[in-house]
């Protein structure tokens, strides 16, 4: 019986482990050897809690505005001695620093103008020719090219321009389909994720103590260099959708791209796998399709839930509260609405949730349906179930306001934008 249980208990570790890829209820102790990497205090947001992260729907009446906007105005006003007056009153000035991001230009001009307190300063976006103006962020917000801004404290405004798929570099896709060998690719991939400050491993992947421990993988020889210019593209074209502030506050540091990927004991074959200590997200490059597309997001998500809450499924009593009433995460759990869950399979088996995988654990519900609102094929299906779906709708609009307050340009009409 001891032996039984101590396989049972190593078993509930590794699959505890594991609940990035696979199902597992959702109030399981997670045992991981995660390291201090996820809590260095460099990212602010992540030691928040969760509660204050995120605002109940109910009480969110602006949603476009910045998360940034709170953080100013306190700065101390410098004064400056005014020569015209004949006195020596000080009046206080204030400074506006206008960026952008993106290709356009703005009047005033890009860089820092000085300003009278009170004064209003009306700023215009102009986008270069093939880009579109996207949104103000910063210390402004919404999506008029043109906003009034009063000084009553320093201000730091950026204007967003986007073409639609503004992350997407022709250069490492045209590098990418010239490559000659595995290592031309990786230099190619390695232009584009270097806009994130990642690190590209294809031939010298660096493994964490935690890879090491669960995952198995094979490296790529040239002969796979064709499988990886199918896959590379498709991976430029998913990540691509990506804001260079997701990403950074995703805190993910390097994307490895194997074949054969697996997770001991568990799972022989994955599509992806989260290195929650080495932070680096292993792709293998022999899926493709739609899936493929699915799985790069889902796999992100868990990464990114683990680095803010240092947990794969933070208690999240609003999120449950838009389930069905008497539904419960797992299946074989003690659920009224079904007796075991593992019935439930494919798209949209029933309300709130995008496929039946999403009912195995809360973590799964929200990599999932984070996932098909980055996978344009799957987007598009989530669009026609949001008409009649309300639980859906509570879940979607409560997981891009969380989204957003990470990545202030993933809001608005970011969705349908990445998603045509
Ligand atoms: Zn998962």
């Amino acid at each position: 019986m001891k032996k039984l249980l101590a396989l049972f208990i190593i078993l509930t570790i590794f699959t505890s482990v594991m609940s990035g890829c696979y199902p597992q209820s959702s109030n399981e102790t997670l045992n991981v050897p995660v390291t201090s990497n996820s809590q260095d205090g460099s990212n602010s947001l992540s030691s928040q809690p969760y509660t204050s992260l995120l605002t109940p729907l109910s009480s969110i009446t602006t949603p476009m505005t910045s998360p940034i906007t709170s953080t100013v105005s306190t700065t101390t006003p410098k004064t400056v001695q005014t020569s015209e007056t004949g006195t020596n009153s000080p009046k206080t000035k204030y400074d506006l620093t206008i960026s952008v991001d993106g290709s356009g230009t703005t009047n005033p001009n890009i860089g820092l103008v000085t300003y009278d307190e009170g004064s209003v300063v009306n700023v215009t976006a102009t986008p270069a020719s093939g880009w579109k103006f996207y949104m103000w962020i910063g210390d402004a917000s919404g999506s008029d090219a043109t906003i009034s801004l009063r000084m009553d404290g320093k201000k730091d405004i950026t204007a967003v321009f986007w073409t639609g798929n503004r992350f997407t570099s022709n250069a490492a896709l045209s590098g990418l389909m010239a490559a000659n060998s595995v290592a031309d690719a990786q230099q190619s991939l390695q232009s584009f994720v270097s806009q994130y400050g990642l690190t590209m491993e294809i031939t010298n992947i660096i493994p964490s103590s935690y890879s090491k421990t669960y995952s198995t993988y094979s490296l790529l020889t040239d002969n796979d260099l064709q499988t990886l210019k199918t896959y590379g593209t498709l991976f430029i074209d998913e990540w691509s959708k990506y804001p260079i502030d997701w990403v950074t506050n995703s805190k993910v540091k390097s994307i490895a791209i194997v074949k054969k990927l697996g997770v001991n004991t568990t799972a022989p074959a994955v599509a992806a796998f989260p290195d929650i200590v080495g932070e680096t997200m292993y792709y293998d490059d022999t899926y493709s399709g739609d899936y493929a597309r699915e799985v790069i997001h889902h796999e992100f998500d868990h990464l990114v839930t683990f680095n803010i809450f240092n947990t794969w499924a933070p208690v999240d009593s609003i999120w449950l509260s838009f389930n069905p009433p008497g539904f419960s995460y797992g299946a074989g759990g003690a659920s009224a609405y079904q007796s075991n869950n593992s019935s439930l399979s494919g798209e949209h088996p029933t309300s709130g949730f995008v496929t039946g995988y999403a009912t195995t654990a809360i973590e799964e519900d929200k990599a999932e349906t984070y996932a098909y609102l980055m996978t344009t094929t799957y987007y598009h299906h989530l669009q026609n179930w949001l008409f009649s779906d309300t639980d859906l709708t509570n879940k979607v609009n409560y997981y891009k306001q969380f989204i957003s307050k990470y990545s202030p340009e993933m809001s608005g009409n970011y969705f349908d934008e990445i998603n045509p």
